[in-house]
């Protein structure tokens, strides 16, 4: 076994010598080395050197139980001691997978009741291009190949998943966008809706959906994907009246609706799915992230009956991962739903810390003169960082607001996100009210210092 007592500078020289991290510029490692993170517990992290840090981020939005929990690592050593790989091509299934399809099948809603396994909610879209575009080409309509996103969204960083994705810097990587996908812009009312109530924008950023299917044609239309409440590009809850309108246009122009579950899933919006939460009936549900709390890598496509009837008869279906279903991560992320459902963590969501949670960043609205909104439901929220509350005005890029203020959290033990201008939350879902405090006690000091460099 590899020893992992290496000193700290050991571990960032190793790294930076050997290492291509993730959405991070290579230089800073050389230059200030990364953070190495040696163990968890419940919401709790810690470094290297013994360092105590608050986790408001849950990883990277998916461990929603906490950290630490024995029941998954005791059900992972187990599954793997008994079958520790099996594949699903070919007419072979396992235990795990068929028990999780099935368990997914009673969370979900009515109409969806057959699943697709993925290892990433990347993949996991990916396939759902592939079977979107199949659900019509079977039926004759070839044509119907174009699937409109949004202006940041994200949903993944394959090929296909980053060309979903409405992150202009993602695109920029591969040469723009690609593999018929076009986006129209994400409702993010304080940006966007002036002059407009948060409803009547709601309509009218929807209204760009039939806006985009009238100009490309509808039989030139495959789906719509969106996240029910768009996470990494900045916790952007949509007014009540948008989705409503979505699924009507889905539905008058026959185009397939998928909700990308992958962050609003399990429990973090206050309901199993941010579909039930925003009433959505999608098509398509990709899940990933909180579906094993992260504990291993997992992905689900949800799919609505109408879809797998079409599928269904179309015969030798050529699509599929090795690692599609695999046994243990299947057993962990089954581990996972029995503590969500175990412990009340969906309705905890809902009544308690999730209330709670909102009402101690809302006193940071009204203290702070940089926050301009809290977005959010549920255990997702975000701040909108201003210069100006009554102009609007956003601090600028060389501003550099939103990172100054992450970096003085962390300095503080609190992990927190910079999104654009604004500061991203998403902590695990067991997070206590102390915790809470915590971190809008932290949050409060980095606001007074990153207003004080604004000048504000
Ligand atoms: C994280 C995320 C993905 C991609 O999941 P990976 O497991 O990183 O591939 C897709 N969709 C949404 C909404 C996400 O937040």
């Amino acid at each position: 076994m590899f020893n992992p007592q290496k000193a700290t500078g050991e571990w960032q020289t190793l790294d930076a010598r050997h290492h291509l991290h993730s959405f991070t510029d290579p230089t800073l490692i050389e230059s200030e080395g990364s953070r190495i993170i040696v163990r968890a517990e419940g919401s709790t992290v810690w470094d290297n050197d013994g360092r105590e840090i608050l986790d408001c981020m849950a990883g990277l939005w998916c461990v929603n139980i906490g950290y630490g929990r024995r029941e998954l690592s005791d059900a992972a050593a187990a599954q793997m001691a008994l079958l520790p790989y099996y594949n699903n091509h070919f007419q072979s299934a396992s235990p795990p997978m068929i028990e999780l399809a099935a368990r997914l099948a009673g969370l979900t809603p009515d109409t969806i009741n057959h699943f697709a396994f993925a290892n990433s909610g990347s993949e996991a879209n990916d396939a759902i291009a592939r079977l979107a575009r199949q659900f019509w080409q079977l039926q004759g309509r070839v044509t119907k190949r174009t699937i409109i996103s949004r202006t940041m969204a994200y949903h993944g960083s394959t090929v296909m998943g980053s060309a979903l994705g409405g992150m202009p810097h993602m695109h920029a990587m591969d040469g723009g966008v690609s593999n018929e996908v076009v986006h129209i812009a994400h409702p993010h009312w304080y940006l966007y809706g002036e002059g407009l109530s948060r409803d009547e924008f709601g309509l009218k950023a929807a209204r760009a959906l039939e806006d985009k299917i009238l100009e490309l044609g509808a039989e030139n239309v495959c789906a719509f994907i969106g996240e029910p409440v768009q996470g990494a590009g900045g916790v952007i809850d949509p007014p009540s009246t948008y989705w409503p309108e979505i699924q009507r246009i889905c539905k008058q122009y026959d185009i397939l609706l998928i909700a990308d579950e992958v962050i609003c899933g399990f429990g973090r919006t206050g309901s199993w799915f941010g579909s039930q939460t925003l009433g959505i009936q999608p098509d398509f549900m990709p899940m990933a992230k909180g579906l094993s709390s992260g504990y291993l890598p997992v992905a689900a496509v949800g799919i609505h009956d109408r879809v797998y009837n079409v599928l269904a008869d179309g015969g030798h279906l050529a699509h599929g991962y090795t690692y599609s279903g695999h046994p243990v991560a299947c057993a962990v992320a089954l581990a996972n739903i029995d503590i969500i459902e175990n412990e009340g963590l969906v309705a905890r969501v809902r009544d308690d810390i999730g209330p709670y949670f909102m009402a101690a960043l809302d006193k940071l609205v009204d203290s702070s003169p940089i926050v301009g909104e809290r977005r959010g439901i549920g255990m997702m929220a975000a701040l909108q960082l201003v210069k100006n509350k009554d102009t609007r005005e956003l601090p600028t890029l060389t501003d550099n607001a939103s990172i100054f203020c992450r970096d003085y959290c962390y300095n503080e033990g609190l992990i927190v996100r910079a999104v654009g201008p604004s500061i991203v939350l998403s902590p695990p879902l067991i997070y206590t009210h102390a915790e809470v405090d915590q971190t809008v006690d932290i949050l409060g000091r980095a606001l007074d210092a990153t207003a004080k460099k604004l000048g504000v």
